[in-house]
């Protein structure tokens, strides 16, 4: 907030913000400011946490209403993690850890909220502490590859890959990307993570159009954090420049409830697009378009999420939807993929309703670059 304000707007909205907190806090209590805009609240003589409850509750709303500062209209959100004392903690060091992992659990949950402090808290924070550690001494190390997936066009022509990330640690075994990459999203490791995986996807079709393999188009999965930050644009041009590929041969995915949620998506989302790279909205269906909004958006490819592509042929529901998303891209111009796509039944049926792309284990499932290659000579 300083940053974005000035200094001594950051100060006063603080002194603002501790005057508050004192008018609702009992008179026997105490304030203390941690560092940054962190408060640690002492309270006495609670006679049950109902009454806590009630107190974070009048805290919260007090917060919420706006700040007047030299005439600055500033709203902030508070968000108030507590613990108890002596369950959960004896001494003021423990206390406050864990005050500090319930407010971060608030935090998860969104603004204005609070939350009471539980070992399974520390539990989880310390596993994914863990998870990050590892995974940080994984990066560019043999530990961490790319397995890439065919993506095959309505006749069954090889049309492109998607490069899917693979961790396989000496301590935890194979870890899913479903598992990891939410803890690198939380950590901030995905930025370096994700700077890797363009890097390596580029190299890999640089390298297996050198060796004859005529792989049109790769796709790379981006995350919400790396979407936001700033330095994406300049790492996806690296990733092309350092490897020579073209950037029409790169498509980014980027999954619909990320796109729908992001501030800054619309803007980020051209200016990835003005560098020459497509776009697809990945696991299209599960999050909530508006429709007006996707028309505005500079996307080249929609990838109807494999949900629906499980229900083909038992539930009319799902089939109904794949229905109206092939109905918006064919009406706004966009490619329509398929993923998850493992009966001839339902590769049938996409073709019936106008899916240009499939993806899924009947076409092949991920495999390391070397297999890929096999694999892909015997479908092109
Ligand atoms: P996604 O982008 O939707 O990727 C498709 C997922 O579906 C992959 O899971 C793939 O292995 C799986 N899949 C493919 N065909 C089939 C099929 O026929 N049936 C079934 N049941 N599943 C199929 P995977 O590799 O575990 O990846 C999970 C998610 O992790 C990805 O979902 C993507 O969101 C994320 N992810 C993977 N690699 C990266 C990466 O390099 N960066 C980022 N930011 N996210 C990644
Ligand atoms: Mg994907
Ligand atoms: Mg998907």
């Amino acid at each position: 907030m300083n940053d974005t304000l000035g200094h001594s707007i950051g100060v006063r909205l603080l002194q603002a913000v501790a005057e508050r907190l004192g008018q609702v806090v009992p008179t026997e209590g105490a304030r203390v400011r941690l560092g940054g805009d962190e408060f640690v609240l002492v309270v006495q003589r609670m006679r049950s946490r109902a009454e806590l409850a009630a107190l974070a509750e009048q805290l919260v709303a007090r917060l919420a209403q706006v700040f007047d500062l030299a005439g600055y209209r500033i709203h902030i959100g508070a968000s108030i993690g507590i613990c108890v004392c002596p369950e959960d903690g004896d001494d003021v060091e423990t206390l406050v850890r864990n005050a500090d992992t319930a407010m971060y659990e608030a935090k998860q949950r969104g603004r204005g909220q609070y939350c009471f402090y539980q070992a399974s808290m520390t539990e989880n924070a310390q596993a994914k502490a863990h998870l990050d550690q590892l995974l940080r001494l994984a990066l560019h190390s043999p530990e961490l590859t790319l397995h890439y997936q065919p993506l095959v066009d309505a006749q069954g022509r090889p049309a492109g890959a998607e490069a899917l990330i693979r961790w396989n640690s000496p301590q935890l075994g194979l870890v899913s990307p479903a598992q990891f990459i939410p803890v690198s999203e939380e950590t901030g490791f995905i930025v370096p993570l994700g700077a890797w995986v363009l890097g390596e996807a580029c190299r890999q079709v640089v390298q297996w159009r050198a060796q004859g393999l005529k792989v049109a188009r790769v796709s790379v999965n981006l995350s919400v954090r790396q979407l936001e930050h700033e330095q994406i644009l300049q790492t996806v041009r690296e990733a092309l420049a350092e490897t020579g590929l073209e950037p029409a041969a790169l498509e980014l995915e980027i999954t619909e409830s990320v796109i729908m949620t992001s501030e800054n998506a619309l803007l980020r989302l051209r200016e990835l697009a003005d560098l020459g790279v497509t776009l697809a909205i990945d696991d299209f269906g599960t999050g909530y378009s508006s429709l007006a909004y996707l028309r505005q958006l500079p996307v080249h490819a929609l990838k109807i999420d494999r949900s629906f592509i499980a229900g083909i042929g038992h539930s009319s529901g799902d089939e109904a939807i794949i229905k109206a998303v092939a109905g918006i891209a064919r009406n706004l111009g966009l490619r329509l993929v398929a993923e998850g796509v493992e009966t001839d039944l339902q590769r049938q049926y996409l073709i019936g309703h106008g899916i240009d792309e499939l993806q899924g284990y009947l076409v092949g499932r991920p495999a390391p670059a070397q297999e890929f290659s096999r694999l892909w000579s015997c479908v092109g």
